[in-house]
């Protein structure tokens, strides 16, 4: 498999997104929407291989770091590289919570938490709209 990273991604306009993803990717993806609860493909996904951003194909976290959360998203308590996501603050819905961003096309994943298992005590909350995964 390869590492080659989707060199356009970060220039894609918004119409080439809506071109490229469906509607709820779309919505989530690029309009920080949030999955239903338990409605994604991902949350009782047990399979060992690579989560992958479905904007961009960045390797975003792998299943080794999966956990059950019991919140109805899939749960990270690490991603797969410090430098494959970015964390800003959100401020959105009367509260303050940290954003998980694709790094490589900004697109929207999810939050992270500090009340994850150990090692890193952390959760990241993702959409299982924003992952696409490979087996190992
Ligand atoms: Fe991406």
């Amino acid at each position: 498999m390869t590492e080659t990273k989707d060199a356009g991604a970060a220039s894609r306009t918004e119409d080439q997104w809506r071109a490229q993803l469906d509607p709820d990717q779309y919505r989530v993806l690029r309009q920080a929407g949030t999955e239903p609860p338990w409605s994604g493909r991902f949350v009782d996904h047990h399979e060992d291989g690579t989560y992958r951003c479905a904007g961009c194909g960045a390797v975003l976290f792998g299943s080794s770091t999966k956990f059950e959360s019991g919140s109805g998203w899939p749960s990270f308590f690490e991603p797969a590289t410090a430098e494959a996501v970015e964390l800003r603050t959100d401020k959105s819905h009367g509260t303050v919570r940290t954003e998980v961003v694709c790094r490589a096309c900004g697109g929207h994943l999810g939050h992270v938490f500090d009340d994850g298992p150990q090692p890193t005590g952390q959760r990241y909350c993702i959409n299982s709209l924003s992952l696409d995964f490979a087996k190992e």
